[in-house]
């Protein structure tokens, strides 16, 4: 089982890349247990905090204290084994693969004995394999996947393949979730459907969640706290009904 949530507090973090500012001393605070939103228009900087959050990109300056980690000077690897796990805002899967065995690529953290008992076929690896397998499943039903399990997801349509990128991060136990447009290019239906699903796991799990969104509605029902960023700055922050009231918010979205 997860660990229990900690307090993220990202502080005065600034990302440059060359000449471009893609974030400018953006600060905020997710508490334990909530969704938070991070939404902006196109460019507004809003895939390179999680790139940040995760561990892929470095901050240029600020820190993001994950509990009493602090995250901007550590690995991917030793993010993701803080409990921090993420989607992708282009999906990137194993196509070929099963949706099981890409379910179970996010168990690997949490796999203790490594791959050689598991080779010979040791009885406590099979034990803990079949763990894995039980872990995944159950993650798969939640999802509304457990039909395709044995599916390679190249055949799987586009809203399905989201779902599956959403498990296998969630296959990891994680106690932050971060998930970069988990409805982009989804239809209504199935933004709804997604929007039912991430409610369902953060009741389930009781983890922490940074939504990433484009689109303002999405979020609105679903978060507690929103932080708007435009250009990498942060122009606004609040519950969801004051955010999108906010005149600032409303110019950067309408361009008005
Ligand atoms: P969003 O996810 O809000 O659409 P991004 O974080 O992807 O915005 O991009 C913010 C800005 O940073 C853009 O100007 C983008 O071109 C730039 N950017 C993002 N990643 C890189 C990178 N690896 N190298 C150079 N520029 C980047
Ligand atoms: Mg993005």
């Amino acid at each position: 089982t997860a660990e229990p949530p900690q307090r993220l507090r990202v502080e005065g973090l600034t990302v440059r890349f060359g000449g471009i500012t893609a974030l400018s001393e953006v600060s905020f605070t997710v508490e334990p247990g909530t969704v938070h939103a991070l939404i902006g228009p196109n460019g507004a900087g809003k895939s390179t905090l999680v790139n940040v959050l995760g561990g892929t990109y470095r901050a240029t300056e600020g820190a993001v204290h994950y509990g009493d980690a602090e995250l901007t000077a550590l690995r991917p690897d030793r993010v993701a084994g803080l409990g921090v796990a993420r989607t992708f805002q282009n999906i990137s899967l194993a196509l070929e693969d099963t949706v099981e065995d890409n379910l179970l690529v996010g168990r690997h953290r949490l796999m203790r004995r490594g791959l050689v008992p598991g080779m010979l076929r040791l009885p406590g690896a099979r034990r803990e394999e079949r763990e894995h397998r039980e872990t995944v499943g159950g993650i798969a039903e939640m999802l509304g996947i457990a039909h395709l399990l044995r599916t390679p997801v190249h055949t799987l349509a586009y809203g399905d393949r989201k779902r599956v990128e959403m498990g296998r991060a969630l296959a990891a136990r994680p106690s932050l979730l971060l998930l970069d447009e988990p409805v982009a290019g989804m239809t209504h239906g199935e933004s709804q459907e997604m929007a039912e699903t991430i409610r369902q796991v953060r009741r389930d799990l009781g983890l922490s969640i940074v939504l990433v969104e484009h689109d303002m509605p999405f979020v609105m029902g679903l978060a507690e706290q929103v932080t708007v960023l435009d250009f990498g700055k942060k122009i606004a922050e609040g519950t969801p009904a004051a955010v999108q009231r906010d005149p600032e918010v409303l110019r950067a979205y309408l361009g008005a």
